[in-house]
């Protein structure tokens, strides 16, 4: 079967540009520019290319960035302190706090701090249940970017049979609860499985679409799907390589090679569902600067 690749990459420019349209319309207009703040705490490797990634794609549209950087001994009430005051800056519209943060540091506290108005990565408790009972909400990045992806390839998901693997409450959760959702990018049947679902091959081989949000290397194989399935891989893992400059190359969730050829559709790692996530940010931001969530 000759499969088609949902190329995050190419639709991520597309998306950049519609963006950079409207922030010029903006500023045009009169307004100011949108200002995305992201908070790195520590020196991990993985966080530091992430934020890297955002930042530069917050300039790329036109909106400004901010990066606040404190050491990996911060204490939370420290961390709480500047979150509270961003919250109370109003030259910012959006704010992000990179994860994983050290362990002595409550990801839920840090969390729930940021107001639900500047939330754009749509974690806090407000935005997630507003998104459950279908309220406009900033919404998780990554599972909005995958259905922005989807929508773009005009594939439906109406009436279809979604199994994502993974429960995680900014990738696994909110995707099972988005494409469950009464509207025109949801309606589908949604199976959401973990590490304590029995028989699991027997279920992702009942999948239309299949999302892998597991966090293990090259975890689903051709063995595990049917033919003409549409697979998203939302894993990254870095991996040392002798045959690339930096030394490392990014591998998914599904191994990629054996499960291609009996997909209709899918997603490359990289290029994929990693691409989307920043637009998706983005987007969030855009709407939070023309305050189009909470008024
Ligand atoms: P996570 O918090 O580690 O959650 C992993 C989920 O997979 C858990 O629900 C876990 O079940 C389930 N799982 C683990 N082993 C399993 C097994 N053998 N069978 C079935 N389910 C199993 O992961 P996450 O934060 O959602 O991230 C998942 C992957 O996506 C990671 O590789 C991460 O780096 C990547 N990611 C990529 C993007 C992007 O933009 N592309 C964004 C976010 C994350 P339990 O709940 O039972 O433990």
């Amino acid at each position: 079967m000759s499969y088609q690749l949902l190329d995050g990459k190419e639709t991520s420019k597309q998306i950049k540009a519609e963006i950079a349209e409207k922030v010029s319309q903006i500023i045009k207009n009169g307004g100011k520019q949108p200002h995305l703040a992201a908070i790195l705490v520590g020196n991990n490797g993985a966080s530091e290319t992430y934020v890297a990634h955002k930042t530069k794609s917050c300039v790329q549209v036109g909106f400004k960035s901010s990066l606040i950087r404190f050491d990996n001994d911060i204490s939370e009430c420290e961390l709480i302190e500047k979150i509270e005051e961003i919250n109370k800056n109003d030259d910012i519209n959006g704010l992000i706090v990179q994860l994983p943060l050290p362990e002595h540091i409550s990801e839920d506290k840090i969390i729930e701090s940021i107001i639900p108005e500047k939330d754009v990565d749509g974690f806090h408790p407000t935005n997630v249940g507003r998104m459950t009972v279908g309220l406009p909400a900033y919404i998780s990045a990554t599972p909005k970017g995958i259905l922005e992806l989807l929508k773009r390839y005009n594939i439906k998901t109406s009436g279809k049979h979604c199994v994502v693997i993974g429960r995680s409450n900014i990738v696994g959760k909110p995707m099972s609860i988005l494409l469950s959702q009464k509207n025109e990018t949801g309606n589908s049947t949604v199976t959401l499985c973990h590490s304590r679902t029995k028989n699991l091959k027997e279920i992702t081989l009942q999948a239309d679409i299949l999302i892998a949000a597991i966090g293990k290397q090259e975890f689903v194989t051709s063995d595990m799907i049917k033919d003409g399935v549409v697979v998203i891989d939302v894993g990254i893992h870095r991996v040392k390589s002798d045959k690339t400059k930096s030394g490392w190359k990014l591998k998914g969730d599904v191994k990629f090679d054996e499960v291609a050829p009996k997909c209709s559709y899918i997603t490359p790692v990289p290029g994929g569902v990693g691409p989307m996530t920043i637009v998706s940010l983005l987007q969030n931001t855009l709407l939070a600067a023309k305050k189009e969530i909470y008024g």
